[in-house]
């Protein structure tokens, strides 16, 4: 948390998807619960950790439940949005969609949660980690998976102004993630053909790709396709992206080296970074567009390949073209 605002963007932006997934296993039949007037729950505890452990699990690790629907049928997506940063009704649909596309959940309800302003210049995941814990308030229940999605007033503490880097999105638990939509909105500024919607849904596939367990990250890969970097003692490790040129899980990878990766795992917040050129990731949506297609990237064959063997829905991805 930062007390400087650092938004230089006379400087290369370079854009960072802060991504993690993670799945929770079965159901929480046996846990008592209440529902409240807006659908939401409290647990017999108070504690959301203990009441609903299985919406805090590692990152990647529900992949399957959620594209199948073995253990869960219906699928509730809690969008929680500081007040005025409410991400726009088209990308809402595209992500709707494309869920549709990529799961076999039919039911799926996405509910509107609106949240006062942390009053931070800067965001580290352990806060908004403890967001959630405070607010959230849609968890599993019975054949119910929910998923929470934090929309952020403000930029990542990650976010390396000397670097011109910055993040837009960063998956953290199994069911968690959170989009930094000042972030976004202010990149959505700088492109006449990408819309603030198209930025919005190409980081919501991207972050959810991850909660999918892509890349390695849950969800075995069928043929290798994970890129790889270097981590601090210089060893070459996978960093939980795709090397496939074009595919939403690659979004011309550039850097790997968040600064809170060691923070975070000491806190048990399971967060392989993804950083990519701001500069870059436009030009790759403006791509598209100019080839007649959507802005937003979409999985690879790869890619694909991966999540049907856990269970994805797979006839309209080759419909489409995928
Ligand atoms: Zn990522
Ligand atoms: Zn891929």
């Amino acid at each position: 948390m930062k007390k400087l605002v650092r938004f230089s963007f006379g400087l290369l932006l370079l854009v960072s998807f802060a991504c993690s997934s993670d799945s929770s296993g079965d159901p929480v039949d046996d846990t008592p619960t209440t529902t409240d007037d807006n659908g939401g729950q409290t647990g017999t505890t108070g504690d959301p950790r203990q009441d609903f452990p299985e919406n805090f699990q590692a990152t990647g690790s529900s992949g399957a439940d959620i594209v199948s629907n073995a253990d869960f049928d219906r699928l509730v997506v809690q969008i929680a949005h500081v007040t005025g940063f409410r991400p726009t009704q088209a990308a809402m649909d595209a992500f709707e969609e494309y869920l549709r596309e990529l799961t076999f959940k039919e039911d799926i309800t996405i509910n509107f949660l609106e949240l006062g302003s942390p009053d931070e210049e800067t965001l580290t995941l352990s806060e908004i980690s403890e967001f959630e814990i405070d607010n959230r308030t849609s968890y599993n229940d019975g054949r119910t998976l929910a998923i929470y999605i934090y929309f952020a007033d403000s930029p990542s503490d990650d976010d390396e102004e000397d670097e011109g880097l910055v993040t837009l999105g960063a998956v953290y638990r199994n069911t968690s993630m959170v989009i930094f939509e000042s972030t976004i909105r202010s990149l959505a500024n700088r492109s006449a053909l990408i819309t603030l919607a198209d930025l919005e849904t190409a980081t919501l596939n991207h972050e959810f790709g991850h909660l999918f367990g892509l890349v390695n990250l849950g969800t075995p890969t069928i043929n290798d396709h994970e890129e790889t970097t270097t981590d601090e003692n210089n060893e070459v490790i996978g960093n939980n992206h795709c090397n496939v040129d074009g595919c939403l899980m690659r979004a011309e990878l550039q850097f790997t080296a968040a600064k809170s990766f060691a923070a975070n795992r000491i806190q048990n917040l399971h967060n392989p970074s993804c950083q990519v050129s701001a500069s870059q990731f436009i030009k790759t949506l403006e791509s598209r567009v100019s080839k007649g297609l959507v802005a937003p990237p979409i999985i690879d064959t790869e890619c694909r390949l991966d999540i049907e063997a856990i269970g994805a829905r797979i006839t309209s991805n080759s419909a489409k073209g995928y």
